[in-house]
């Protein structure tokens, strides 16, 4: 059964960007990003396979980073809005958006 496999896929992934697509290209022209995405987030020197939260500065495994959709910032879990699958920072201009509105 096809359908099957396709259906199970993980689940844990968050569904992507839920913003209204307008608002959304608004804050791609406000927002400058750090990294391009699909870079790859800043090593720690001297570890092995450690990376840094981009918003925190604390360091942590890739898996455990996720790159910001809209800054290219790699956040850790604390650091990230599932929600827009955004990074808190960009989350932050976002709810400022939205309540313009
Ligand atoms: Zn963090
Ligand atoms: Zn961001």
């Amino acid at each position: 059964m096809t359908i099957w496999k396709k259906n199970l896929q993980k689940p844990d992934k968050p569904e992507p960007t839920t913003v209204k697509n307008n608002l959304y290209l608004e804050l791609r022209k406000e927002i400058k990003p750090l990294h391009e995405q699909g870079d790859l987030p800043t090593k720690v020197t001297g570890s092995f396979g450690r990376y840094y939260c981009d918003l925190c500065n604390a360091t942590f495994p890739i898996e455990e980073l996720r790159q910001c959709s809209l800054c290219g910032r790699w956040a850790c879990n604390s650091c990230f809005t599932n929600e827009y699958y955004i990074c808190n920072s960009c989350n932050g201009v976002l709810k400022l958006y939205i309540t313009k509105e």
